[in-house]
């Protein structure tokens, strides 16, 4: 089946221009935003989706990010409707169980898991259990996600330190790295021709950045490197794909928060504790970053406080004890909030 055949919605640049970065896809379904190009929002509030992209070659079909197993198995039958060329690649932009745990999905559909070594350096650090260490993350999330329990870890097995390219003449794919972010290991995929980015959690569209395994100082110059692609459509980790003013707003939106929480950084931690609603109003007085304001903002002062020298927030809140304990993938921590609010 060709993709003319399809319900698709594809992206016209005259929808970015006129609405640069608010939704205007649907989550769950799947989007033509180039030839051969495909884009899907996961559902992050029902399932701990993240989002997917993938890229039809002449030969093989390469994915853009794993998901949990229970994504994979979402997006499998819909790639599958659209070409019967081969899964060969799965890329893991990182370790989060989002992004990385439907590897082993991935690979009984015949594809290699893909990812910076950064990736494996950090699933050495947290995910303890496959290393013949303590239970780590994987253990933890398979108790309350019965898809992880029901398959296994499988760390990407294909890796690059600086980049790795698929090209077959017609479509291009730069698998990147620029350095911390979201993660030690966060990997971009880039389409030259079409200026299409991938970014995995660098950039996500709304209020979904986990900055526990990350450096805010390190991902601004990350996203500034990012930036220099010159890209002009950006899918991110979670929330909508939109235009280039994504990534320049989810670094405006560290480099404002840094610069709130500078003012605090040398007030004790219950001091800045008590200042999280003025910074937090002073970020939501910011049209273009308010977006990325939400229920972790209060785990993101104290992040950005304490990479400027600051001592943890004492005594911990109940809510931030919970997503210490809890905040080993983001996807499960928003699933969460979103129970709780309801
Ligand atoms: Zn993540």
């Amino acid at each position: 089946m060709n993709s003319s055949q399809l319900t698709i919605w594809p992206l016209s640049l005259a929808m970015f221009c006129s609405s640069p970065v608010l939704s205007h896809a649907e989550v769950d379904k799947v989007e033509q935003i180039a030839p051969d190009v495909y884009f899907h929002e996961g559902d992050l509030k029902g399932h701990g989706h993240c989002n997917n992209g993938w890229i039809i070659f002449e030969d093989y079909v390469l994915v853009v990010d794993a998901n949990f197993p229970s994504g994979a198995q979402e997006i499998i039958p819909k790639i599958k409707a659209i070409t019967d060329k081969p899964i060969r690649f799965a890329f893991d932009t990182h370790h989060h169980g989002d992004h990385a745990y439907g590897n082993q999905v991935w690979v009984e559909n015949g594809a290699v898991p893909v990812a910076h070594t950064g990736v494996i350096d950090e699933m050495k650090k947290y995910e303890t259990g496959y290393y013949g260490g303590k239970p780590g993350r994987w253990e933890d999330t398979a108790k309350s996600r019965s898809d992880v329990a029901a398959t296994k870890l499988k760390p990407p097995t294909l890796l690059y330190n600086k980049d790795m390219i698929f090209d077959d003449g017609k479509h291009r794919v730069e698998l990147l790295h620029f350095g911390v972010a979201h993660t030690h290991g966060d990997g971009f995929a880039w389409l030259p021709k079409e200026k299409i980015l991938f970014t995995g959690d660098a950039c996500v569209n709304g209020p979904y950045n986990y900055m526990g395994d990350g450096d805010s100082e390190q991902w601004i110059k990350t996203l500034a490197a990012a930036k220099k692609l010159g890209a002009e459509t950006i899918c991110p980790g979670h929330g909508p794909i939109g235009t280039a003013q994504v990534l320049e707003e989810q670094q405006s939106f560290f480099v404002e928060l840094r610069k709130e929480v500078e003012k605090y950084a040398s007030k004790k931690p219950e001091e800045v504790k008590v200042a999280v609603g003025d910074i937090k109003a002073a970020l939501l007085k910011q049209p273009a970053i308010a977006r990325y304001v939400g229920d972790s903002f209060t785990a993101q002062v104290e992040k950005v406080y304490v990479e400027m020298g600051g001592k943890p927030f004492q005594p911990q809140s109940a809510a931030v004890e919970e997503r210490k304990q809890h905040a080993h993938e983001h996807g499960r921590e928003l699933v969460r909030a979103a129970k709780e609010r309801e």
